[in-house]
Order: structure tokens, then C-alpha cells, then sequence
């Protein structure tokens, strides 16, 4: 049950609710908004800035002919089943799984990624699962195109992007020749894409339009992996992480080491990036609640050579909130084939080749919703709020005058001032009593409340309240400017 909190204090709600909410369409209120971009300041940190990436922000419409080659029109489609009475639609395989999930058959559920078509079809009819609307028959299995379908102009036939990533493949060549980089070299980008999701439910996880912060990282299969860049990658091997590996039910704690060894993940960059995501999650608060999944061949996407899913738990249970998956040269070569375009590039030795891709793919809104409840502590006298840490929380700092007395309130305001000044995150309030105003900054994450009370006018001394701990200190206006 996802907690009211999220929704009472517009973090996320709904969107258009005046006019009874639009399914798999959420907006985001002035907290969500900042915890959100926070978010996205940790990420660039790991996978623009530490790597040296090239951040892109391209468009969200594009013509046929890119997701032609990206065989989206062809293959971007889940299984449908609808009412045949009351036309309701459902996505078949999650029908099934959710099915199997209420009647506690945990192996059933879990084998549902593995079933094609037919299987599943067999097995809706077998279990006798009906529509939940009007316990109608379903009818068969079919495939449903997830892309949402718009035009350029009168005529010009396009799609909004079901995936951020198409842009950089098609625009590798260009930033290529006109900056003029070596590979290894990643290109990032942070930005929506639109599924037209079958029957979306599950808040955030499952959304018809959502913000993906995806890297492609650009390399040469034949080059020797041990460094990235002038980074040597050496010191990843005794890296360790929670991964499930094919076969086992249960994750363990492996070395990325060990995984190579296992053939689990397929290359050195590869396990570089499961370093970079597990350092970037414990960043952002996660640090318990998660593991990597290996994919099943039978799961992998049919560009895939190979794909770890990243799964937070969360109170629909396991979700996969990032997937990095091995590329190869799928997309270049699609493209340069469809647009007769030379996508490939040289070693500089002679030899031409089409660089293979690695590519981390997060899904913002997931991983919002994962951290939300993943943060989200009882204070033990039933009041609950989000411990979110410094680099996160919407605020740093929320600045109470103790009383609504002129001169607190402009001692208050100039404290205010000063940190703003000091490009610090900080909020203020003069509204409510001093418990209601700790216990309203606390519900939203802010970690500190600074008081002004009668003592600051004389000696010129606030108070910092810690959220977690409730604890007070005094500390002076000059200390808390000098270093806030
Ligand atoms: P799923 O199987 O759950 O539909 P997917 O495997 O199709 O997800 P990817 O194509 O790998 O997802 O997309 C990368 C990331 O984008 C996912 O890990 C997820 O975090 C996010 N994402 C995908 N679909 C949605 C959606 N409908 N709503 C919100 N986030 C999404």
C-alpha cells in the first residue's frame, strides 16, 4: 500500500484529476520537482561528469524510418488480452503474474518472462482468470504496439520516442566528426519518453510518459578493457554487489570479478558500469532493499547480449528500476543500413569497425518512487517522514523564526538570505507552531531547522534541529554562514 504522504503532500499526484485522472500520467508538485532534480545531479556526477561523458538533449518525436531501424515498429509490443464483453484491455503476461502472485505460486510467477504467446494464452484459459471488471471471457493473446503514433506536418508519419537512447545512436556520428573523440567515450542523456502502457497501474513504475537517464557508452569490442579512458579499472574487481545469478533464487554477494569469471556479465565495461550504479544508488540513500538480476536468454530484448536488471524493493515488491544491457553494434549498424550513412569508425591503425554499446538505463520515476518509500521511516510515535540524506532532500535547511515578532522575523529572513546567497538549498516558514512547522519540513526530508529565537538577538546563536535525531545545538550565525 503506497503511503498517502507521497499524494497529501503533492510530491506526485494524478494528473488532470479534475477531470477524474488520466491513467499512467502523473505530475509532479514543487517537492517532487526537487528531489527529482537532485536525483539527476547524482547521476550526472557518476555518468557525465566522472567519466567525461557528452550530455545530448534531443527530441522526443522522430520519424518512422528511426524506429524501423530500431525494429520498435516491429518488435516494441507486449501481449494483450481484452474482455470480450466489456472490452476492457489487459496486459496478458502481467495478468498471468499477478494471478499466480495472489494464489502464493512464487515459481509460476516468476517463469512468465520465459512464456510466448501461446503459452500464456493457454494458461489464462487453464486458471479460468477472467476480467476483473465484469468476470467477462477474455479473448486470445495478441501484440499491442506500445508507441504513441503522431504525424510531422500533415502527413509526415512519427512517434514519440518509447526510449531516450535512439537519439544518441543517431547522433553519434555527427558529435563524432564535429568534436572529434576517441573510444572509449560515453554520450548521456536525461529526458521522456512515452509507452502507451496497456493498463498501467502501480503509480510511478509503470507511467505513459516517464523521464529515462540513459548512457550509451561507446567502445571497441578488440581493445584491451583494462582502462577506461586514463582511468585504471583494476580496482573494480574486488568491488562487491547483491546479484542473482541464472538459476538461483536467492541473490548473493558477489565480486565483479567473480562475475566475469562466471560469464554472468559479459565484459569489463560492463562490470564498471554495475560499479558505477551500485555507487550512485548508496549516493542517493539506497543501500539495503536492491539487487542486480541477471536476465534470462529468453527475456532479453532482441538487441541484447546481455542484460542486468536493477531491482529496488518497494511495496509492489521487487521493481526493476535501471537495466544495462550490451548493445553490441545492434543500433549503429540498423541505423547506418537505413539511413546509408558510414556510422562506423577507425582504430587508427587501418582496421574500420562499428563500436559496440554498453548501456545503463535508468528510469527516473521509478527510481523516485523506490527511494521515496525506501526512505520513509515511522519516528516511532506514529509520525512518519523521509529520511532523505544532504544531496537529495528538497531542502537543506528550513530557517523558523520562533514567533511571529518583527525583529525574529527579519533576523530570520536575513539568515535566509545569507545561505540562499551561499547557493544552499534552504526553505523558510514563519506559519504554525514550532512543532507543527518540525513535524511538516521533517514528513518532506529537510534534514535541519534553524530557529531564531530571543537568545539569536543577543548573542547572535540559532539553534539547529537534526530530523533524525530530534537533537538540538546552538552554534553561531557566523559558524553556520562560514560553513553551512
Ligand atoms: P518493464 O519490463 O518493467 O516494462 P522495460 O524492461 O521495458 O521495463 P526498459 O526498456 O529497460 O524497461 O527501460 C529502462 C528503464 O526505464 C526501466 O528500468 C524503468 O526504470 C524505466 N521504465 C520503463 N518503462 C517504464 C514505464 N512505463 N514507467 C516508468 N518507468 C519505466
Amino acid at each position: 500500500m503506497v503511503d498517502d504522504l507521497f499524494k497529501r503532500r503533492a510530491i506526485y499526484f494524478n494528473a488532470f484529476d479534475i477531470y477524474g485522472g488520466s491513467s499512467g500520467l502523473y505530475e509532479y508538485g514543487p517537492i517532487g520537482v526537487r528531489i527529482r532534480e537532485n536525483i539527476k545531479k547524482v547521476w550526472r556526477h557518476y555518468f557525465i561528469d566522472y567519466l567525461d561523458s557528452l550530455e545530448i538533449d534531443g527530441s522526443d518525436i522522430a520519424p518512422r524510418i528511426v524506429f524501423e531501424a530500431s525494429e520498435h515498429i516491429e518488435l516494441f509490443n507486449d501481449p494483450i488480452v481484452i474482455c470480450s464483453s466489456c472490452k476492457t484491455p489487459y496486459r496478458a503476461d502481467k495478468l498471468l503474474e499477478e494471478y499466480f502472485e495472489r494464489n502464493n505460486k512464487k515459481l509460476e510467477a516468476d517463469s512468465i518472462k520465459k512464456l510466448n504467446d501461446k503459452e500464456i494464452e493457454r494458461l489464462i484459459i487453464e486458471n479460468d482468470i477472467r476480467c476483473e471488471r465484469c468476470n467477462g471471457k477474455l479473448g486470445n493473446v495478441e501484440r499491442f504496439n506500445l508507441m504513441f503514433k503522431t504525424n510531422l506536418g500533415y502527413n509526415g508519419e512519427a512517434y514519440l520516442r518509447p526510449e531516450t537512447a535512439q537519439n544518441i545512436f543517431v547522433d553519434f556520428i555527427y558529435l563524432k566528426k564535429s568534436i572529434g573523440f576517441d573510444l572509449p567515450r560515453a554520450i548521456g542523456q536525461i529526458g521522456r519518453a512515452y509507452r502507451n502502457e496497456i493498463s498501467p497501474r502501480q503509480e510511478l513504475v509503470r507511467m505513459r510518459s516517464f523521464t529515462q537517464m540513459e548512457l550509451e557508452l561507446f567502445f571497441d569490442p578488440e581493445s584491451d578493457q583494462s582502462k577506461f579512458r586514463d582511468k585504471d579499472l583494476s580496482f573494480i574487481y574486488s568491488y562487491q554487489i547483491p546479484f542473482k545469478r541464472v538459476g538461483e533464487t536467492e541473490p548473493k554477494i558477489y565480486s565483479l570479478k567473480e562475475l566475469l569469471d562466471y560469464k554472468s556479465i559479459p565484459n569489463i565495461y560492463f562490470a564498471f558500469m554495475l560499479y558505477l550504479i551500485d555507487r550512485f544508488l548508496k549516493d542517493i540513500g539506497i543501500s539495503n532493499n536492491y539487487r542486480f538480476r541477471e536476465v534470462e536468454k529468453e527475456e532479453l530484448a532482441h538487441y541484447s547480449g546481455g542484460t542486468v536488471d536493477l531491482e529496488i524493493k518497494t511495496s509492489y515488491g521487487y521493481i526493476e528500476c535501471e537495466g544495462t544491457a550490451y548493445r553490441r553494434d545492434f543500433d549503429l549498424k540498423r541505423h547506418s543500413e537505413f539511413s546509408k550513412e558510414d556510422l562506423s569508425v577507425s582504430d587508427g591503425k587501418g582496421r574500420k569497425f562499428i563500436p559496440h554499446v554498453i548501456e545503463p538505463s535508468f528510469g527516473l520515476d521509478r527510481l523516485l518512487f523506490a527511494l521515496l518509500e525506501n526512505s520513509l521511516v515511522d519516528d516511532g510515535r506514529g509520525w512518519k517522514y523521509l529520511k532523505l540524506n544532504d544531496k537529495i532532500a528538497p531542502y537543506k535547511y528550513v530557517v523558523f523564526p520562533l514567533q511571529k515578532d518583527d525583529r525574529l522575523i527579519e533576523k530570520a529572513k536575513q539568515l535566509y538570505e545569507a545561505l540562499f546567497n551561499k547557493d544552499i538549498a534552504v526553505a523558510y516558514s514563519q506559519t504554525g507552531s514550532i512543532g507543527k512547522r518540525y513535524a511538516k519540513f521533517d514528513e518532506i526530508g529537510v534534514p535541519y531547522a534553524i530557529t531564531i529565537d530571543y537568545q539569536t538577538l543577543e548573542d547572535n546563536t540559532v539553534t539547529i534541529r537534526d530530523r533524525d535525531t530530534t537533537k538540538q545545538r546552538r552554534v553561531s550565525i557566523e559558524e553556520l554562514i562560514s560553513k553551512p
